[in-house]
Parts: C-alpha cells; sequence; structure tokens
C-alpha cells in the first residue's frame, strides 16, 4: 500500500536513544531496569509515593506530585487501592502475547518486502519480517539476510512454553514450507518473547476500560495512564507518544486541554485551547473511500480514518 517511508538506519531503537540523550541534556533523569512494586497516594500532602525494584534487588523510593503510567493498566490497578468493581474489570483485561524467531540466512537478497502476512493453515508462522528491507544496515553482514518469523500466542501456551531449541527448528521447518529459504542456508538466530503485546478487544474490554478510568479519575486525578497497555488501547507508537505529550500539556496548563482517549478515534480531537499541535493532533491517516454523491455518481474523497 505505501511505495516508500522514512526509517531509522539502525531500526527505531535510535529515536528512542536519541530521546534519551535529549532528556539527559535538559537535566531528566532515566532509570533503566527498575520495576515500579508499589505506589501510594498522599490526600493531605497531595504527593505520590513509588517504591520501585532496581535489576539487583535494591529497592528505591521517589516522590512525585504526578504519576504518568504506561504500565499495563490490569498490573496497575494491583499496585494502589480502588474499587472492588475496577479491580474485577482490571482481571477482566486481556492480552495477546508474541514471539519472534529471528533467523540469520546466508543470502543477501531473499525478498523485496520488508514483510509478508503469511496465510498458509499448514504452517504456525503469522508473519516474516525481512530486516535488510526496512534498512541494510540492521544486518551488518553484507552476505546475509536476518528473518523474523513472528509467532502469536498465549503466555504460557504450547509455543510460549516450547525451548528455543524447538522454537528454532519449527521456523528453519516452515521457512523452508513455505519457500522463502532453504534449512541448510539458516546460520544462526534467536528467540525473543514478549508479553502483552496486544491488549485484546473482547465484548467487554470497553466497558471494563470505562470503569477502571472512572474510579482512577475520581480517586487520583494525578495519576494519568498513556500508551498502548497503559491504556489498554490498540494504539502505535505515534498514538502512544501523543498520549504521552498531550498528558504533559495537560499537567502543565493545570487543566484537561486535550482528551488524551480521543487519541486514535475517528472522532476529532477535544482540544479546549488553540496551539500548535492541533495538526499533529489528527494523526489518523487519509485514506481515499468511496462515497455516493449528491446525484448518485460514485466519486472518491478522502476522509478521515484511524490507521
Ligand atoms: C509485533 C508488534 C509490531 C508492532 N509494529 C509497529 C509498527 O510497525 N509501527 C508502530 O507505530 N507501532 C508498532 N507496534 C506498536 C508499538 O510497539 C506500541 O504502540 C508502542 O510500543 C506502545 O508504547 P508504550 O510506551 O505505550 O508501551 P511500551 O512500549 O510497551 O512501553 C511500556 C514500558 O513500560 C514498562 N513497564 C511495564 N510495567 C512496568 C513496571 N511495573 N515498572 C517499570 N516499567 C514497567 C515496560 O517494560 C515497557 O518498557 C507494534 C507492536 C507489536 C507488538
Amino acid at each position: 500500500m505505501i511505495e516508500s517511508f522514512q526509517y531509522p538506519r539502525k531500526g527505531p531503537g535510535m529515536m528512542w536513544d536519541a530521546a534519551a540523550a535529549k532528556t539527559r541534556a535538559q537535566g531528566g533523569e532515566i532509570h533503566m531496569d527498575h520495576t515500579m512494586d508499589s505506589l501510594s497516594y498522599d490526600e493531605e500532602l497531595k504527593l505520590w509515593t513509588i517504591e520501585v525494584k532496581t535489576g539487583d534487588g535494591e529497592m528505591k523510593t521517589f516522590q512525585a506530585r504526578h504519576v504518568i503510567s504506561s504500565a499495563p493498566v490490569r498490573e496497575l490497578v494491583h499496585s494502589i487501592p480502588t474499587s472492588q468493581e475496577a479491580t474485577e474489570a482490571a482481571d477482566k483485561l486481556r492480552y495477546r502475547d508474541f514471539l519472534t524467531v529471528a533467523l540469520v540466512v546466508q543470502k543477501p537478497d531473499l525478498f523485496p518486502d520488508n514483510w509478508i502476512y503469511i496465510h498458509e493453515p499448514s504452517v504456525k508462522v503469522g508473519r516474516v519480517q525481512n530486516f535488510r528491507s526496512w534498512s541494510p544496515e540492521m544486518v551488518p553482514n553484507p552476505e546475509q539476510s536476518c528473518l523474523g518469523l513472528e509467532y502469536f500466542c498465549f503466555e504460557g501456551d504450547g509455543l510460549w512454553a516450547a525451548d528455543d531449541s524447538e522454537l528454532m527448528a519449527l521456523a528453519k521447518k516452515e521457512l523452508a514450507e513455505i519457500g522463502l529459504a532453504k534449512e541448510e542456508d539458516v546460520k544462526d538466530g534467536c528467540v525473543v518473547r514478549q508479553k502483552k503485546a496486544y491488549p485484546v478487544y473482547d465484548d467487554n474490554y470497553k466497558e471494563n476500560v470505562e470503569t477502571i478510568r472512572a474510579d482512577l479519575a475520581d480517586k487520583y486525578p494525578t495519576l494519568h495512564l498513556v500508551g498502548r497497555n497503559g491504556m489498554h488501547k490498540y494504539n502505535n507508537q505515534d498514538h502512544a507518544m501523543m498520549t504521552s505529550m498531550l498528558t504533559v500539556k495537560n499537567i502543565i496548563a493545570g487543566e484537561t486541554l486535550y482528551d488524551i482517549w480521543n487519541v486514535n478515534e475517528d472522532a476529532e480531537y477535544h482540544e479546549a485551547g488553540s496551539t500548535d499541535s492541533l495538526e499533529a493532533l489528527k494523526s489518523v491517516r487519509l485514506v481515499p473511500q468511496r462515497v455516493q454523491s449528491d446525484d448518485t455518481q460514485e466519486t472518491e474523497e478522502p476522509t478521515r480514518k484511524a490507521g
């Protein structure tokens, strides 16, 4: 659908390295490998206390007037006192997990696509990434390709629990079966498991999210939910970032200028003030859609639609 696009030479991580460098240059602190353990709010002092555990098992305490959380909302709710209704709603939120088997293949140009969706019912792989096609610098050896075979699964199911060696063997076999490379050309590989890769939209997720939102907003107006699992919303990176950026604007303004729950919705963004970020808020993409004109002739007219 898209003929060309811009992509960071060594992958999207470059953006976050740049963001981290800018944050530090402005005096911000980033604490990697720290897991939030508990949150508590002092109503009188209007102050949050956040307890975290470092990778070495050390406990640390931070204090803040506002907390912005992109942690999965199901987990967050268990860190703070909420109503029983909200806790039950959070426990009903579900996630789809995901793993990638990256295979290094001794061939430089296997196919031109950056990814291929696999519909063949005899294999379990759902999508294949071709990292060299995203950017040649993603694969340092010019004689080799790196393919990421993606498997959609649930934490604890057969695929998730399989050994890395079993998954590598499965991926190699399936790669050959769909005809993208020969098993003997695969020289190396590794497995990456990603918990909670996708928030599940089941029949009741909206209602459950609304119950949690209402309870948290009522009890803790200075606790802000952002991002993908943080809002249990199927956001892309741009949407996830936008929810955080707008939250910061709201905090600085001391009022809700932007309704971040409208990011990644068809509806126009609710905007009370007038700022230069108005255009950026409309992050939904323009796509042509067939419409019926007055004289019943079909015309193509661009319309805003969520990406
Ligand atoms: C397979 C796949 C492909 C995708 N492809 C694209 C794509 O092509 N383009 C695109 O725009 N988007 C893509 N996305 C979506 C994109 O990855 C997400 O929208 C984005 O990462 C969401 O950002 P976030 O900050 O909300 O959450 P995350 O990136 O998940 O960040 C949340 C962070 O919170 C941390 N955390 C959680 N709990 C705690 C805790 N208790 N204490 C401390 N830290 C905690 C996590 O470790 C994590 O680092 C893809 C997603 C998947 C799964």
